[in-house]
């Protein structure tokens, strides 16, 4: 290890209460989706200390709307900006992109929470206690801290540090969106949503789809006349439950081999029938799929229609009538990154020589930011504290040890991808 990097890791181990500090005053500062506006004023702050240059926007969601990736919010970016700091590199280093989104998803049961409540950001028994505290506000406190030391040690940096703080993650992905289409782009880029000190290097995809059934009405008491669409609908979804199975068995690898159903089909809604006396005429199942980084969303979409019209084809009524596929709402697309991309093969040493055995190379089912980064060409890989099981949880939480150990990683990335002039 260079003698920089040991001064480094013991200025990080020597400031380890500030960082914590930190990190607790950020969880203080609720920032729900659509309320991210003080948090963000928080982090301007923090990003112009550390004499980043800043990019203050709200971003627009006329723009947001011609992209393909756009998704449907209940409300625009009023007061609730993206901010993100540039620490200019002295020149001739590769930059790097460090992501974090400062939304944070709702608290209910408010009455569940030990540990003084969603906001309060205590620490007991090595753990960081608060709504956000690993999705992800652990995360920012990762990079701005990484930050911090680097600038306290006077460490030059060659290429561009560009720190994003964005909104509206929980509701797919518009803030970083939004980055991209402001033009940030980077040789190399980190999220730090928690990965449980492995290194995310495959996304999953995810769309929503809507599946009609079609039915014939009748009185219940003569039901023969009609054709029950719920039974139809439960015939498919079945039908759509063995084709999940196989899937998982097809197109599973080593990098999902932790989830049983890294890909799954999942019906959240099922809507039919308005009479307890009428047989229904119209079934509807609205689901949430998942697909792999190996298989493009396009085949994924006929693959799905053709295993409908395939099963229909072995009902008589459904042969005759048949059931329709719509693709509506949410599109994240799939991500991966090489895994012997310069930044996989430097973060695999400085996980090593950190926490002092190898991190393992996982992939991620649920949608994240990376597609975003990676499909517009800066390649993206995620390393964040805490377990991705505390996201979203009552009594949410984050080891410090991964706050502290993941702050050493980053500034590490930075020292060995960007270079130190
Ligand atoms: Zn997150």
């Amino acid at each position: 290890m260079m003698n920089l990097e040991r001064k480094v890791i013991e200025a990080i181990d020597q400031q380890q209460d500030e960082i914590l500090h930190y990190a607790s005053k950020l969880i203080q500062i609720p920032s729900l989706t659509g309320e991210e506006g003080l948090a963000q004023q928080f982090i301007r702050d923090t990003l112009t200390d550390l004499g980043c240059e800043v990019d203050v926007w709200e971003p627009d969601l006329d723009e947001l709307r011609q992209h393909a990736e756009f998704q449907q919010v209940p409300d625009n970016y009023t007061g609730r900006p993206n901010v993100v700091g540039i620490l200019r590199g002295t020149g001739a280093g590769k930059s790097m992109i460090l992501n974090g989104h400062i939304d944070v998803v709702p608290v209910e049961p408010m009455e569940k929470w030990d540990h003084g409540g969603p906001w309060s950001g205590v620490i007991q028994d090595e753990m960081l206690y608060g709504r956000g505290a690993s999705d992800m506000k652990a995360g920012l406190t990762c990079f701005i801290q990484a930050l911090r030391t680097l600038r306290e040690l006077e460490v030059r940096l060659r290429g561009d540090v560009i720190v994003e703080s964005v909104v509206d993650e929980e509701r797919g992905g518009n803030g970083t969106l939004a980055a991209v289409l402001r033009g940030y782009h980077a040789d190399g880029a980190i999220i730090a949503e928690p990965t449980n000190m492995t290194i995310t290097t495959d996304n999953a995809g995810a769309l929503w789809v809507r599946v009609t059934v079609p039915g014939k009405a009748a009185h219940g008491a003569y039901k023969e006349y009609g054709v029950n669409a719920i039974e139809k609908a439960m015939y498919l979804y079945r039908h759509l439950m063995e084709y999940e199975k196989e899937r998982q068995t097809r197109l599973s690898t080593p990098r999902f081999a932790h989830y049983q159903y890294p890909f799954p089909i999942n019906i959240g809604i099922f809507k039919s029938g308005d009479w307890p006396s009428s047989v229904p005429d119209i079934a509807i199942m609205e689901g949430r799929v998942g697909f792999s980084p190996t298989e493009s969303h396009q085949v994924f979409r006929k693959e799905f229609e053709a295993e409908v019209t395939r099963a229909a084809q072995e009902d008589p009524w459904l042969a005759e009538h048949p059931p329709s596929v719509n693709w509506f709402g949410l599109f994240m697309d799939s991500a991966r990154i090489d895994p012997n991309h310069p930044l996989v093969t430097t973060a695999q040493e400085v996980m090593a020589q950190v926490l002092g055995h190898p991190a393992e190379l996982k992939g991620k089912a649920g949608g994240t930011d990376m597609r975003l980064l990676v499909n517009s060409g800066t390649p993206c890989l995620q390393i964040g504290p805490g377990l991705s099981s505390e996201a979203h949880t009552v009594n949410e939480s984050v080891p410090i040890r991964n706050v502290v150990d993941v702050t050493k990683i980053i500034a590490l990335m930075l020292i060995r991808t960007c270079g130190v002039h």
